[in-house]
């Protein structure tokens, strides 16, 4: 199957409102500018010099999701263009990404991840300090950053019971930072949860965005 037959294949089963973020990282750009000739335009990379090398090559209507760890001294790479930064994992990162996308006159949108897998490697917040980085009177001065939702891994393992809960978990801590402190806030909407291997899942509890990529481009 082409990728242009992939994506149509996947784009075919999902609800309406779930966005489908093309995961590209390791690949060439002549495989992201066929997905884009296909009708793709958001895409997922994890690696800041990646996304940068390939923001610059490719057409400027790409939307980039930024799905990787970012560290507070690359931010400043990626602020004039990202269009979501999946991985805000501590309040001192969404502090320099405001400073970063006032420089740039730009409001940044941003995920709260969430470590919802048993594996420890993965990065994330408890449910608990998120609550604490969502109730920091300091959120409410960074005028440059909007924070539209969460993001969160599942474990990799075949017991899907085990998946579901991961993801009936993130999509619950979703609703408790809606309720208490997003209730007004009509754009804290998304859940970003879904890979290739689990994201019928994901949809089933909930998902907003899946991140996809070796469903779309082949093994890496
Ligand atoms: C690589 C990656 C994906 C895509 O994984 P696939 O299994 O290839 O679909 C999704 N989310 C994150 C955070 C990733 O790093």
């Amino acid at each position: 199957m082409t990728i242009a037959e992939r994506i149509s294949e996947i784009k075919n089963e999902l609800p309406a409102n779930v966005t489908l973020v093309a995961v590209s990282k390791t690949k060439p750009s002549t495989m992201i500018q066929e997905a884009y000739n296909a009708g793709q335009r958001h895409f997922g990379e994890n690696k800041v010099q990646e996304m940068v090398d390939k923001y610059s090559s490719l057409p400027n209507d790409i939307h980039w999701h930024l799905i990787g760890h970012l560290q507070t001294n690359k931010v400043k790479y990626i602020a004039p263009f990202v269009s979501l930064i999946h991985s805000v994992d501590s309040l001192k990162l969404l502090i320099e990404i405001n400073k970063q996308a006032m420089k740039f006159d730009r409001i940044i949108n941003c995920l709260l991840q969430f470590h919802i897998a048993e594996e420890e490697t993965k990065f994330g917040l408890s449910e608990e300090e998120g609550i604490n980085l969502v109730s920091d009177p300091l959120l409410n001065t960074l005028q440059n950053i909007n924070v539209i939702g969460v993001m969160g891994m599942a474990s990799f393992t075949e017991n899907t019971e085990q998946v579901r809960s991961e993801f009936a978990h993130l999509k619950h801590i979703f609703e408790g930072l809606k309720k208490d402190h997003f209730s007004k806030k009509n754009d804290f909407k998304e859940i970003s949860m879904g890979m290739s291997g689990d994201y019928e899942l994901a949809i089933e509890e909930g998902s907003t965005m899946i991140r996809v990529g070796s469903s779309i481009f082949g093994d890496r």
